[in-house]
């Protein structure tokens, strides 16, 4: 693994989404003995209190939090994915990477959003978990989020868009672009994944881009410890933020 080689350019943070108590544990099972095989530790977003109707449909298992707590002895890193998951706004693409759809977040007040982020980081603490990352369900924010955030002590966050982690007002991003297993030569990203709706050919070709692409991958902290860009990345990071809007439109 090249985790502790801080010369890397090259990384791929593994990253799940919509981790609840409902969920596909079968293939969560087989993606985690995937990943212990090969010594991988990805960042699980934590969808505190789940009320999403949708997700509500798969099967439930005991001791959410004792997983939880596993994941974290085994150096899985916990992020905040929402706090509900719940979407009761239309951003009409004027959330702040333009990504449109609905949100949970982005489109109210500050006092709605803090008071969501505090309820759900209330979640984690009778749980005993710290809470340092966040990725808002959608993908969709605005600056009385990211507010927020950083009022309630996260300054982390993976999403956006780029070639190497960037930071605004003092936030650290590191930028997740793709919905398919794509590994660029170059640059530090996460992947989204979601295995609510995945059969075994999804979980196929997860595996072979995990063998293929192990070397590569990253840890959350790894990536975050990123401090500086150098001007290479900073104007490429800048002159891509439009071809890579595009591409995730195409839903790559
Ligand atoms: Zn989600």
């Amino acid at each position: 693994m090249n985790i502790n080689n801080s010369n890397t350019s090259t990384g791929i943070l593994i990253r799940f989404d919509d981790i609840a108590p409902n969920m596909n544990w079968e293939m969560m099972d087989k993606c985690q003995e995937l990943l212990n095989y090969y010594n991988l530790k990805p960042v699980m977003g934590v969808i505190p209190n789940n009320k999403d109707e949708e997700l509500l449909k798969y099967p439930k298992r005991e001791n959410f939090w004792k997983i939880i707590q596993n994941w974290i002895s085994n150096d899985w890193t916990i992020a905040m994915h929402g706090c509900n998951h719940l979407y009761d706004k239309e951003t009409h693409k004027k959330d702040y990477f333009n990504y449109g759809g609905r949100s949970e977040f982005y489109g109210h007040s500050y006092e709605t959003q803090l008071n969501k982020i505090r309820k759900g980081l209330e979640v984690f603490k009778k749980n005993d978990i710290k809470i340092e990352t966040f990725f808002a369900p959608n993908h969709t924010y605005d600056q009385n989020t990211f507010q927020a955030l950083k009022d309630s002590g996260i300054l982390k966050i993976i999403d956006g868009y780029g070639l190497m982690p960037f930071t605004i007002n003092g936030i650290k991003f590191v930028p997740q672009l793709f919905y398919r297993f794509l590994a660029l030569p170059f640059g530090i990203q996460s992947t989204q994944i979601h295995i609510n709706n995945w059969g075994s050919e999804d979980f196929k070709t997860f595996k072979n881009f995990i063998k293929k692409n192990r070397e590569k991958i990253i840890t959350a902290d790894f990536a975050f410890s990123i401090n500086k860009i150098n001007s290479f990345y900073k104007v490429l990071n800048f002159s891509t933020e439009k071809t890579l809007k595009l591409i995730r439109f195409f839903r790559f």
